[in-house]
């Protein structure tokens, strides 16, 4: 089975929903939002917490409410969502290929928004020794046991990394009925609000352990123990548990965007875009935590909609940059987003252009140069491992790319 549509958008989750919303206010028709879930939404629709939709929908909602709330516009903007469709790849001619109860099928389009999100690496990825017992998993299908399946995951639990995600895991396992008995980062510092970590420490009574690093998971069948080193001192110890969450440490869901053939940008493992969000491939776009993960919801959104202006433009005008360079980074600079910089560059979402450092740094100033001309600097106020430090990116629109690649560092 064959069809084509004008637009189609592989993900349902808040980016892909608010590029499917903002086309139809441009008055683009024919847009399809391919869903692998039985249900659009994305990642909030199993985070129960409020606190989403603050700059996008400007209120304050739960995540499941800001989820129904995101498939009433994109559905109220006349795309059409089809859920418990997979996309699964690309037809030698350039067609996605679908996977549905109702069969396989070929989807060609005249421009594909790739707003496939980003998932927190499982266990296998971060290489962690020791046996293979049950009760190992990572904040997202924690969340989806306890709030989509009303599981209950464990009693005492373990949460790898100190990251905003991490808090809220805490809220999650205490509403599945488990206690965490310590949260661990290898960082010196947690990487979360102070009100976060103050509330955490209030309610739940969770010991921080920064510095620590797993050495082990301990346990046959269910896990009983996890071995950790201080690492500073060197010590070892055993903290007994019956469950490890793996917090963060967030990779892109970017198979698709690979598949493709669009170019994958080394620091944040997406698809390489430009201030548009184009990829390298002419037609295809990428959007929300595919492009760098993770931000939070709204800024998936808003940046879905970011999208959504550069395909209203590209079907009119069918045109796609000749050249592009890429942005470079510095250590502790990480990566950044948008890393390309292409003919007809526009601006980023917000004028600014959204990296991560690895490192915890204060008052350092930030430089972006080209064959050794500054083009920008300014002074970063802080840098947290895991959040985003935004630069202003007016100087943009005048790069030469004939100068080749751009330079982002810390002096
Ligand atoms: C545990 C957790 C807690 C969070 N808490 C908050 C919070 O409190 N506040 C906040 O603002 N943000 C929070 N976030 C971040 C927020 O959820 C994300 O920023 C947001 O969901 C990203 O939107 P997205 O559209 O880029 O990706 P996603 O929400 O991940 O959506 C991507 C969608 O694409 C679908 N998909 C992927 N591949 C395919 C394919 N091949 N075919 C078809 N469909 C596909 C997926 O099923 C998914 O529905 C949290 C994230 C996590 C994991």
């Amino acid at each position: 089975v064959r069809r084509s549509v004008r637009v189609a958008i592989v993900g349902g989750g808040p980016a892909g929903l608010a590029a499917a919303e903002e086309l139809g206010r441009r008055g683009v028709d024919g847009v399809v939002v391919l869903e692998r879930e039985l249900e659009a939404g994305g990642v909030p629709r199993h985070a129960v917490h409020q606190g989403f939709g603050l700059r996008d929908l400007h209120r304050s909602l739960s995540g499941p409410r800001y989820a129904e709330r995101r498939r009433g516009l994109a559905e109220g903007a006349n795309a059409r969502i089809e859920c418990g469709t997979a996309v699964t790849g690309w037809s030698a001619d350039g067609a996605l290929e679908l996977t549905s109860p109702s069969g396989r099928e070929a989807l060609e389009a005249g421009a594909v928004l790739l707003a496939t999100g980003c998932r927190e690496r499982p266990r296998a990825a971060r290489l962690i020794a020791g046996a293979r017992p049950a009760g190992v998993m990572t904040t997202g299908t924690l969340q989806q046991l306890v709030y989509l399946h009303g599981g209950r995951p464990g009693r005492r639990a373990v949460i790898v990394g100190a990251e905003h995600v991490s808090f809220s895991a805490l809220a999650t396992l205490a509403h599945g009925g488990a206690e965490a008995v310590a949260m661990l980062t290898e960082l010196p510092r947690h990487q979360s609000f102070a009100a976060f970590r103050i509330g955490a420490a209030l309610r739940y009574r969770v010991p921080l352990l920064t510095s620590t690093t797993v050495v082990a998971i301990e346990g046959r069948e269910r896990v009983e123990a996890v071995r950790v080193r201080d690492l500073d001192g060197g010590g070892e110890r055993l903290l007994p548990c019956d469950l490890v969450v793996l917090t963060a440490n967030w990779v892109p869901e970017a198979e698709l965007a690979r598949t493709g053939g669009t170019e994958i940008d080394a620091g944040t493992q997406g698809p390489a875009v430009d201030a548009s969000l184009r990829t390298s491939r002419e037609g295809v776009f990428a959007a929300g935590n595919l492009t760098g993960a993770a931000e939070t919801a709204d800024l998936a959104a808003l940046s879905g909609r970011h999208a959504a202006a550069a395909i209203a433009a590209y079907l009119q005008r069918r045109s796609w940059p000749a050249a592009r360079v890429p942005i470079e980074y510095q250590a502790p600079v990480l990566w950044a987003v948008p890393n390309r910089v292409a003919t007809d560059a526009g601006q980023p979402l917000h004028r600014r252009i959204s990296m991560r450092g690895g490192e915890f740094q204060r008052l350092r100033r930030a430089r972006v140069e080209q064959g050794g001309v500054t083009l920008w600097s300014g002074v970063l106020p802080r840098i947290v491992p895991g959040r985003p430090a935004r630069i202003r990116a007016g100087w943009l629109p005048g790069v030469e790319l004939e100068q080749g690649p751009l330079r982002v560092g810390l002096d």
